[in-house]
């Protein structure tokens, strides 16, 4: 049912897929000066119409490999003619997450801000009156949340009849949502004969059972495993107790000078708890996780971006979707249940050819999860003795509350469930809610650090 597309050539450039020039010049312009593996296969197999089934995780460019031909494919319908009926909904993006809609949104505004084409993004916990003005307006991409988009499609504000062309984005991160159900509707309700591109980190059992439905003989493309743990990241297991955890934490990010580095954490009290014991012990951290606003989670991007934030102490949940790979130093101060998190979480390292570090905590009752990704992975991690100094003793004796509460976070068995699957994303409410259409600036700075870094730091 699919093909496997060959390993493309090392110069080819974003000139060689034969973009339109305004599309072109808007790549140049976000200073893109190489198609990455993902956009190398991807653009010409999307140009030419074929169904994509792609491997591929946030940091990879995904984003540019499917937007880019889809623009380039809809110029044949550009007009700069103001009426709505001449700018129907010909494409639509699918994300699991508001964060996701926004960046997809965010870089679509970027990449076809030199042509006629419109493109606007919907998603709860905002005002939904903006969005029903903006679709009224006509635009020929919308980039949704699935919830959302079926209030639009029961209020009819939006027609899906005309659409050409679906992307599932994070298709397995939607399943995990149980978005499904959701995905059903909305899938039937547009034209049998489109175009639909598929992105997943991997591709489960389910993923496949997706594709099957949603896709017509899709071209498969994997794009070299972050799967497989890349040969330039070293993986290194420290066993300890569960109480030595944040002091080995602070003490790594000391004596390696870690600078740009994210700490996993399983739980969003461990991972608050954590950044606050890294303050207390001079270190520039913060955390993010589902029980932040989105205006909260976005600051303490910010903030990481531009480097007052030292380190991010993030949950997978949190992690997921923001615009973070090619970090120096990804800690695992708790190994995840799932071995499959693992790969993603030690994925924000080692960014093609940078050579990065995944470091992780093993308390006891961890060894079988650490089991569980030796397996996945193929390979095992070797495990290291790390020496800490000497806890500080009597002066430090307040923190004994916070190690209690953390210990109890970290010796926790049962995988606890992260609310932010369980509730509609709300805003803070100074959170304004984002215009259809973002300024170039705005997408600049949403650049991924590693390739703001350029790498390694320390
Ligand atoms: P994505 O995987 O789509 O979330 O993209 C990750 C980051 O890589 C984003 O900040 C993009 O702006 C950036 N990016 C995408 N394609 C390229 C490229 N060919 N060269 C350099 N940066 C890129």
């Amino acid at each position: 049912m699919t093909d496997k597309t060959p390993s493309t050539p090392n110069d080819l450039t974003f000139a060689d897929f034969g973009l339109h020039p305004g599309i072109l010049s808007a790549v140049t312009e976000a200073g893109y000066s190489k198609p990455t593996p993902i956009q190398a296969e991807a653009i010409p197999v999307v140009l030419a119409g074929r169904d994509v089934m792609g491997a591929a995780q946030t940091g990879t460019g995904k984003t540019a490999a499917f937007s880019l031909p889809i623009l380039n494919r809809l110029m044949a319908h550009a007009t700069t003619s103001a009426s709505p009926a001449r700018h129907p909904v010909r494409a639509l993006v699918l994300t699991p997450t508001r964060e996701l809609a926004d960046q997809v949104a965010e870089s679509i505004a970027l990449y076809s801000k030199s042509v006629p084409l419109r493109s606007t993004v919907v998603f709860g916990g905002v005002d939904i009156g903006p969005q029903k003005e903006a679709l009224r307006r006509g635009v020929e991409i919308v980039i949704a949340t699935p919830g959302r988009l079926l209030d639009h499609i029961d209020q009819r504000t939006i027609n899906l009849s005309q659409v050409s062309i679906l992307v599932l984005d994070e298709a397995d991160r939607m399943l995990d949502m149980g978005f499904l159900p959701d995905l059903d509707r909305i899938v039937s309700l547009l034209p049998k004969n489109r175009q639909g591109l598929l992105f997943s980190a991997t591709f489960s059992k389910e993923i496949r059972k997706l594709a099957r439905n949603f896709l017509n003989d899709p071209v498969e493309i994997e794009v070299a495993a972050r799967n497989a743990t890349a040969s330039t990241v070293t993986q290194v297991v420290y066993p300890m107790s569960a109480d030595e955890k944040r002091r080995a934490v602070a003490h790594l990010i000391k004596t390696k000078k870690l600078t740009q580095t994210i700490v996993f954490s399983n739980t969003k009290i461990g991972a608050g708890q954590l950044a606050r014991y890294l303050e207390r012990e001079g270190i520039k951290a913060e955390s993010i996780h589902g029980n932040k606003s989105q205006l909260e989670r976005m600051k303490v991007l910010d903030a990481f971006k531009s480097g007052s934030v030292d380190v991010l102490v993030a949950t997978d949940v949190a992690a997921r979707g923001l615009d973070v790979a090619g970090m120096p130093c990804v800690i695992n101060v708790d190994l995840p249940y799932n071995a499959e998190d693992y790969v993603h979480r030690i994925g924000r390292t080692g960014r093609a050819g940078a050579s990065g570090e995944a470091i992780a905590l093993m308390a006891p009752d961890e060894e079988h999860l650490l089991q569980e990704i030796e397996k996945l992975i193929g390979t095992s991690v070797p495990r290291l003795k790390l020496d800490l100094p000497a806890a500080a003793s009597s002066s430090r004796s307040g923190s004994n509350r916070h190690e209690r509460g953390e210990r109890r976070s970290y010796q926790s068995n049962t995988p606890p469930v992260d609310e932010f699957f369980l509730k509609p994303y709300e805003p803070s409410t100074a959170a304004a809610p984002k215009p259809a259409v973002t300024t170039p600036s705005n997408t600049t700075r949403k650049r991924s650090v590693g390739v703001l870094l350029g790498g390694g730091r320390y």
